[in-house]
């Protein structure tokens, strides 16, 4: 196929791409930016099946033809991704996206292998710019892959849950790299076939340790950032995988997930008052119970019904979604319930945490499908100011992001990340099912407070009879 139709294919579905990426920026039309990425991503890969080098591997030979092999791969590729894709309940998805990432930088990492693996069968001699490319592959590739692995552990609970101190990381971490880079440098020099197996095989190992030993000693709420910044990683291993083997779109596409994995990693990195350098260089800080001097106090627990008398007399409620919501799927009564209390006459608002739930952006997924007003979600800085004036406060299954102690004990793992100030409000809600500790496995002041009342069970059935209660009216 002529090489200016296959570029211009590729200029049509990067356009695909950063219009797709365009449309993700906002609720309402983020299922048509997947849905045009996806287009893009489907003329990009009849491209390369169309590209000369591919059509030259057509023959009769089922077993040496390259289309055999690429469709085998398409097709169980896609089965498995929608099987699991289709299978996986909205609280797995932050596990799931954490496993995509790492098979994006598996993926890298593999198409860096097998182009030397090609280079060093056919004798090809690469130059010095093509080594190098095809070393910083294995190593983001790398990274990014165990990187995730630990990451889906932790965030599935499976493994790695408990933060792990690595004696001397930043020494170990610094040594590793500089060892891999090494490793890497002499293949990109080296002219010696064997020598150069050895270093790419060296550089392989360890920066597969590398993501490894990076990412399990970070714990608790800091998860979010390591998660985006892993997706940052991949995309960037993917346009170096590009450069390796000289294929635009490749390096556009990756381009643009490095791009927008990083601008999100330092939003989300702002938005929890860190720097990215602290969060990947300070050493575990352990998931300590934080407790107030003296007698530990209980929190107070109160019924349905007394909470129903507070929520039929207020004026203003905000609801502080977390993580507990998406476990209970309660969004569609939450609507619900606020819709009952605004036909009360209730101002009613909704206080979003940059990193409640276990995804970016996860309590406006679910708010949206429950089709609440945009308006009504506000921003943690926009929400702050008036928690003061708010009647009650509502904490949906949340319990990080309203922890006061993220605000006065030095000692949390949690300290200096900005809360929602639900303890502001005149009463506080607490809906969740028992003593359970939220992410980063700290105990929350909030729960005894004064003007604190748990309501304890499912978040869903609390709020379906919350909402009930007013129709009995
Ligand atoms: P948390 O994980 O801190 O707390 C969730 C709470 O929900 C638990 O205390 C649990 O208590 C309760 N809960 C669970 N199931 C139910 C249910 N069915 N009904 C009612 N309550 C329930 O959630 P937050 O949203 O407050 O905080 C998010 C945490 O996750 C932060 O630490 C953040 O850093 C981290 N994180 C966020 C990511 C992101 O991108 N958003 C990614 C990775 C980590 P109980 O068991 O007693 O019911």
């Amino acid at each position: 196929m002529n090489s200016t139709v296959i570029a211009l294919l590729y200029i049509v579905s990067s356009v695909f791409f950063i219009r797709g990426i365009k449309l993700l920026g906002k609720t309402a039309t983020a299922r048509k930016g997947n849905q045009i990425s996806a287009i893009g991503m489907a003329i990009a890969v009849v491209t390369v099946m169309i590209q000369k080098e591919v059509m030259g591997s057509w023959s009769s030979n089922i077993m040496a033809n390259g289309y055999f092999y690429i469709i085998v791969a398409i097709a169980l590729g896609s089965l498995i991704g929608a099987i699991w894709a289709n299978r996986v309940q909205m609280t797995g998805m932050p596990e799931l996206v954490a496993l995509f990432n790492g098979f994006g930088g598996l993926s890298s990492l593999l198409v860096a292998l097998s182009q030397y693996v090609y280079e060093s069968s056919n004798a090809i001699a690469h130059d010095l710019i093509t080594g190098i490319s095809l070393g910083l592959t294995i190593a983001i590739g790398a990274i990014a892959f165990t990187g995730s692995i630990v990451a889906w552990g932790k965030l599935s609970g499976k493994m790695f849950k408990k933060p792990f101190n690595v004696p001397a990381k930043n020494q170990l971490n610094g040594f590793v790299a500089v060892l891999g880079l090494v490793a890497i440098g002499f293949y990109a020099i080296s002219t010696n076939v064997y020598g150069g197996m050895v270093a790419v095989l060296f550089a392989t190992g360890l920066f597969l340790l590398l993501g490894f030993t990076i990412t399990i000693t970070i714990g608790g709420g800091d998860m979010p950032v390591v998660i985006s910044l892993l997706n940052s990683l991949s995309g960037i291993a993917a346009a170096f995988a590009g450069f390796t083997i000289n294929n635009t779109v490749l390096v556009v596409a990756g381009c643009l997930v490095g791009a927008s994995g990083l601008i999100l990693t330092l939003i989300m990195c702002k938005a929890m008052n860190k720097s990215l350098l602290a969060l990947l260089f300070a050493t575990a800080s352990g998931a300590k119970k934080s407790q107030a001097a003296g007698e530990a106090k209980e929190p107070k627990a109160a019924s349905v019904e007394d909470a129903y008398l507070v929520l039929e007399a207020a004026s203003s409620v905000v609801f502080i979604p977390g993580y507990g919501m998406a476990v209970a799927q309660a969004q569609h009564a939450v609507k619900e319930l606020a819709e009952k209390l605004e036909q009360n006459g209730c101002e009613v608002n909704f206080a979003i945490h940059p990193v409640a739930g276990r995804m970016p952006g996860h309590m406006n997924v679910l708010l949206a499908e429950a089709d609440v007003a945009y308006e009504q979600l506000k921003t943690m800085d926009e929400m702050n100011p008036q928690m003061a004036n708010q009647d009650v406060a509502i904490v949906i299954g949340a319990n990080d992001v309203v922890n006061p102690a993220a605000l006065d004990d030095e000692s949390s793992p949690i300290y200096g990340m900005p809360i929602i100030n639900a303890f502001e409000a005149r009463t506080v809600f607490v809906l969740k099912r028992g003593k359970g500790t939220g992410f980063s496995g700290i105990e929350n002041p909030l729960f005894t407070n004064d003007n604190t009342l748990m309501i304890y069970g499912d978040a869903k059935n609390t709020i379906s009879s919350l909402a009930s209660e007013f129709d009995d009216d």
